[in-house]
Parts: C-alpha cells; sequence; structure tokens
C-alpha cells in the first residue's frame, strides 16, 4: 500500500498535481475493494467515511484522473453506471468479466485464454494486442 501511495505521489506530480488526502483515499477504496467492481457513488459512500468534507463531483474527477493514470480501469458493464477497478499491474491484460442478465453479478475470469485467438490476429492483421476489455453475458449458477 505505502509503495501504491509512493507511485501515486509520483504520477500526480509528473502532472503537476498534489497527492491530496481525496486522491489518497479514493485509489485507497479501489485498492482494498478489488474484484468489487464498485460504481461512482458506492465509491463515494466509502471515501466519504475517511473524508466527510468530500463532494461527488470531486469523487468523479478523481477516479477520471486515476483512470488517465493508468491505476484504475473504467468499466462498462452495460448496466447504465460507471464502474472502476484497480488496474493490478501484474497482468497487463485485463481480466474478463463474466455479466448475469438476471442478478447483474460480476464474476472475473482470471486467466487470459486468449492466447490463441491473439496470435491468430496478430498474424493476419499485423496487429500487436496490448490489452483487450470482453465481457461475457448470461446467466450465473445461482440464477440457473
Ligand atoms: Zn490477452
Ligand atoms: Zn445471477
Ligand atoms: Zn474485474
Amino acid at each position: 500500500m505505502e509503495n501504491l501511495m509512493e507511485e501515486l505521489k509520483d504520477r500526480l506530480k509528473e502532472k503537476g498535481l498534489k497527492l491530496t488526502p481525496q486522491r489518497r483515499a479514493t485509489l485507497e477504496v479501489l485498492f482494498t475493494n478489488q474484484g468489487e467492481h464498485l460504481n461512482t457513488e458506492e465509491i463515494y459512500d466509502i471515501v466519504k467515511e475517511k473524508c466527510p468534507e468530500i463532494g461527488l463531483a470531486t469523487v468523479y474527477r478523481t477516479l477520471q484522473l486515476l483512470d488517465e493514470m493508468g491505476l484504475i480501469s473504467k468499466l462498462n458493464l452495460d448496466d447504465g453506471c460507471s464502474r472502476y477497478e484497480y488496474n493490478n499491474h501484474d497482468d497487463d491484460h485485463q481480466h474478463h468479466h463474466l455479466i448475469c442478465q438476471i442478478c447483474g453479478g460480476v464474476t472475473e475470469v482470471e486467466i487470459d485464454l486468449l492466447e490463441q485467438l491473439e496470435d491468430a490476429i496478430e498474424n493476419e492483421y499485423k496487429f500487436k494486442i496490448k490489452d483487450h476489455k470482453v465481457k461475457f453475458f448470461g446467466i450465473c449458477s445461482k440464477c440457473e
């Protein structure tokens, strides 16, 4: 966590920005809630516990900033709200999301499984694949 905050501080500095308690708290929420895919309002509710004076607009702008800096990713799960998740730098390819069309639950698929497809695309289209966003829509085991 301290390393992460050091990284945040350095990245903000490059942009001429300061590490404020609000920015720190926002990244902290996403880091400690990995796998949760929180939306802006949910993140706001948790950040508010630490920074009671923070407004929704500040959280919104901070999320955009962290997304631009590549520390978090914005997810569009087609449920009408923006969700965010912490960017785990260990794997440079984003994990896949399984979205239940009945309960809206989101499950992460940790393994890439796309290597063969990526190779085929790279050969066929001479296109170097750096990342992907894959969403599967269906019915989860609890709803079946
Ligand atoms: Zn991949
Ligand atoms: Zn379900
Ligand atoms: Zn995810």
